[in-house]
């Protein structure tokens, strides 16, 4: 996915643009960017995070960089801040998002307006570079920022260092967050921001959710309306399921809390039709299945423990190389399990989501071979269907490579499956939903599976149902 970050401030900024992007580094794994403006230039840094963290990376950086005003990201997709010299002006861009029309804009930009594109990765256009271009159609940003959002088919959050100021514009349909926060009531700057927490220990205080779409322009001393909010909003229901960090609150609604309701709605729902089993321990499977797990346990009265813990000291972050066989060595190796508590022991472990499940079954036969007794698992969301095409994430890469399309396919005895005949797979009362759970149950060696149910993890949620996407689910738009 990746996420945002910018300043605004009458003083020196880069020690809080450096703070604000690294908390942003729970969103991807690729990329590492910060531009900073000192009154007269732009100072840019990029660097690889997939081996290193953010902060190991941009620290001997920071001595380098003065400014006012900067922006800066975690991008798994590009190469970004962009910095552009045009006849609207100087000015620097980072997104998050997916173009889903990427080529037919560039097609028509390069042909009918005679625009060349310089930062070409993995023979791809970068979208940031293209969001520039687009915005460079018309005579100022603003006007520029309203023309790339029409014409882009996808999602995409901009902030755009430009005028004296920051722009902050959310995504058409708010599928990703953007907030402002303010230094002491305004008096000592701005920032804009993907999580609503990354400012809080550099000393801002949240003065703006931006509605879908919404555009705002941020200067040392105030923010001002450039475009309000549209109606519609269909926002990432993944974020507060397993994307977002646990302190971040979207739409008023806290990542974490979120989580133990998902965990005590499972439990209830149990214990309602009599699927609940006597486990010794609820557990989840670490560490996005932790909070899930948390709620569960809470609601079951079952103890919580943690049979499997995640060794962190040398694995701090989320570090996913591409190779998939790599992935789960690593996989294997941060994950250390405690005997005790798992000989002879009946277990229910919790997980936010699966999608090709491959990790999960190592770990269950593992844990088997550890002397468990039986292992229950309960899944957070209901099982996930269609491809992402809304947001740049790893997921959006595993279509056919999801262990429910792997199961599909096994049961239709098909050599692959078109989206037109996964509607049957999505509702649980049917046939083909119990069919697909129990090959997924085979597979992955649980004694019982069960998934969260949509109905029930939207109301653990708890906004209006209209306004969060769910088309990985349910493949409804
Ligand atoms: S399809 Fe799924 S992952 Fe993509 S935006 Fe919608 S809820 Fe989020």
């Amino acid at each position: 996915m990746g996420g945002v970050f910018g300043i605004c401030s009458n003083n020196e900024c880069v020690t809080d643009l450096f703070f604000g992007t690294d908390y942003h580094s729970h969103l991807g794994t690729r990329w590492g960017g910060m531009a900073v403006f000192d009154g007269k230039q732009y100072t840019r840094v990029i660097h690889n995070i997939e081996n290193a963290p953010f902060r190991t990376k941009f620290e001997s950086d920071i001595p380098e960089m003065k400014g006012f005003m900067g922006i800066g990201c975690i991008s798994d997709s590009n190469l970004q801040p962009i910095i552009i010299n045009s006849r609207i002006g100087t000015f620097a861009v980072v997104t998050v998002g997916r173009i889903n029309n990427k080529d037919e804009l560039a097609r028509q930009l390069t042909s009918e307006n005679n625009v060349y594109f310089f930062e070409i990765s993995g023979g791809s256009i970068n979208d940031t570079e293209l969001v520039a271009s687009l915005i460079c159609r018309k005579d100022n940003i603003p006007d520029g920022i309203k023309y790339a959002q029409r014409k882009i088919e996808g999602s995409m959050t901009m902030l755009i260092s430009a005028d004296g100021g920051l722009y902050a514009a959310r995504d058409r349909l708010g599928r990703t967050p953007l907030f402002v926060g303010e230094k002491d009531n305004g008096e000592d700057g701005y920032c804009a921001s993907f999580e609503s927490f990354s400012y809080i220990n550099l000393g801002y205080k949240t003065c703006h959710e931006l509605g879908p779409g919404e555009i705002v322009f941020i200067t040392p001393d105030k923010m001002t309306s450039v475009s309000g909010p549209l109606d519609k909003m269909k926002m990432c229901t993944f974020l507060w399921l397993y994307y977002g960090f646990p302190t971040s609150d979207y739409e008023g609604v806290n990542v974490e809390e979120m989580r133990y309701k998902c965990g005590q709605s499972m439990a209830t729902q149990d214990i309602a039709d009599g699927t609940g089993v006597k486990a010794d321990y609820i557990a989840g499977i670490p560490d996005s299945g932790t909070p899930h797990a948390i709620g569960y346990a809470n609601q079951s009265k079952i103890p919580f423990a943690r049979p499997l813990i995640k060794y962190t000291p040398t694995w701090p972050r989320s570090f996913t190389p591409k190779d998939q066989s790599i992935r789960n060595l690593i996989a294997r190796m941060k994950l250390i399990p405690i005997s005790a508590l798992i000989k002879n022991k009946k277990l229910l472990f919790v997980e936010d989501s699966i999608v090709r499940g491959t990790q999960l079954r190592g770990m269950m036969d593992e844990l088997f071979s550890y002397g468990a007794k039986e292992l229950h698992g309960r899944i957070a969301c209901p099982p996930i269907l269609y491809d992402c095409k809304y947001l740049n994430f790893t997921r959006s890469l595993i279509e056919n490579e999801a262990i429910t399309r792997k199961s599909i396919i096994k049961l239709e005895v098909a050599d692959s499956i078109g989206d037109s005949r996964l509607a049957p797979y999505a509702d649980p009362e049917s046939k083909q939903y119990r069919n697909m759970v129990e090959d997924i149950r085979k597979e992955l060696n649980f004694t019982t599976l069960k998934y969260h149910s949509l109905h029930s993890m939207l109301r653990s949620v708890g906004i209006d149902k209209c306004r969060l996407c769910t088309y990985c689910w349910n493949g409804k738009e």
